[in-house]
C-alpha cells in the first residue's frame, strides 16, 4: 500500500491563479504517486513534489517566493521521516534551487539536523546540490508586490495570496515522510524564521501520520500544529478529525489562519483550514482529487 496529499498553500488564493494552484498541486502529486507505485520511497516522492513545487513559480516556495525586506529571497523547509523519527532542516537559504532537497540530505546527516544561513549555502555546495544566484527565485510578479508594498505602506497580509507548498507520503514499506518549503511572508525581516523548517510546527510524522502546515508562521509555532494532528492521529483520532480540530485550537487560541494536511499510515489522509482557500491534492477511492 502507498499514499500521498500535497497542498500549494492555504490563503485567499485569487480566483485568476485557482487554476495554476490546481494544475501545480495535480501534477506534484502525480510525480510523487509515480515513484510510489514503482517501489521508490517516501522520501524519495515527498521530495521530489516538493521539488516540482519549488520549480513552479505559482507558489511562495522556491522561484516565485515572496522577497524579504531586502528584495532577495530566503527560502526554508524541511523533511521529517516518521518510522525513523529523524529529520533534516534548513533555514534562511538564498541560494540551493531546492531546498527541500537539503533537508532530506540533511535528515541523513548524524552530525546536524539544521542548517541555517550561509552555513547552509556553503554546506549544500560542497555536497554538489544545485546551486543558483538569488536572482533565479525573483520573478516580476514578487517585485512589484515589493514596489506596492514599499510604496503603498501596506501590511503583507494584504498580500497573502499564495502559499507554502507541502507533502505527505507513505511507501509500500510502510515508511511515512512529511515535508514543506517556503519562502516565508511577504516583506519579511531578513532572517526571520516560520514555522515551515520547525519540526512539530511545519511538519512532523510519528510511525503513524505525517503531516505539513501552512499559514501564518508565528502562530503554527506556538501551537506545534504538525505535532498536535500527529499525536491525536497516533491516539486514534481520524486524519480528518485531527486536522480540523488542530486548526480549531490555533484559531481559538491565536485567532490566526492556517491549512493542514495529514496522512495515516493506511493511506487515509485528511485536511483542514480556516483560510478562504487551501490548495491541496489527494488520493479518494484511489483517484486524485485537486480543490482549492
Ligand atoms: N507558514 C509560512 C511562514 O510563516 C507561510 C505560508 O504557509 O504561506 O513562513
Amino acid at each position: 500500500m502507498y499514499g500521498m496529499i500535497v497542498h500549494g498553500g492555504a490563503w485567499d488564493i485569487p480566483d485568476d491563479i485557482v487554476d495554476a494552484h490546481l494544475t501545480g498541486v495535480k501534477k506534484a502529486i502525480e510525480i510523487g504517486l509515480d515513484i510510489l507505485k514503482n517501489g521508490g520511497l517516501a522520501e524519495e516522492a515527498v521530495e521530489a513534489a516538493i521539488g516540482y513545487m519549488e520549480d513552479d513559480p505559482v507558489f511562495d516556495a522556491g522561484k516565485g517566493s515572496f522577497l524579504n525586506r531586502n528584495g532577495e529571497v530566503e527560502l526554508d523547509a524541511i523533511m521529517y521521516h516518521g518510522t525513523l523519527m529523524g529529520f533534516g532542516a534548513c533555514m534562511c537559504v538564498k541560494t540551493v534551487k531546492n531546498p527541500i532537497k537539503l533537508a532530506r540530505m540533511l535528515m541523513k546527516e548524524n552530525e546536524v539536523s539544521i542548517l541555517a544561513g550561509s552555513g547552509a549555502d556553503a554546506y549544500a555546495k560542497n555536497q554538489g546540490l544545485e546551486i543558483v544566484d538569488n536572482s533565479y527565485f525573483v520573478v516580476e510578479r514578487e517585485k512589484k508586490r515589493f514596489g506596492e508594498l514599499k510604496t503603498k505602506n501596506l501590511h503583507p497580509s494584504a498580500f497573502f495570496h499564495h502559499g507554502t507548498v507541502g507533502a505527505v507520503a507513505l511507501d509500500s514499506q510502510g515508511n511515512i515522510v512529511a515535508g514543506t518549503s517556503t519562502g516565508g511572508t511577504p516583506n519579511k525581516l531578513p532572517g526571520r524564521v516560520g514555522d515551515s523548517p520547525i519540526p512539530g510546527a511545519g511538519a512532523f510524522a510519528n510511525p503513524v501520520a505525517g503531516a505539513s502546515a501552512t499559514g501564518y508562521g508565528e502562530a503554527i509555532l506556538r501551537c506545534l500544529l504538525t505535532f498536535r494532528a500527529c499525536d491525536a492521529v497516533e491516539k486514534g483520532c481520524s486524519p480528518s478529525l485531527a486536522c480540523k480540530e488542530a486548526v480549531r485550537f490555533l484559531e481559538e487560541k491565536t485567532g490566526m489562519f492556517a491549512g493542514l494536511i495529514v496522512l495515516r499510515n493506511n493511506g487515509e489522509s485528511g485536511f483542514a483550514y480556516n483560510t478562504p482557500r487551501m490548495a491541496r491534492a489527494y488520493l479518494k477511492n484511489g483517484k486524485i482529487v485537486a480543490e482549492v
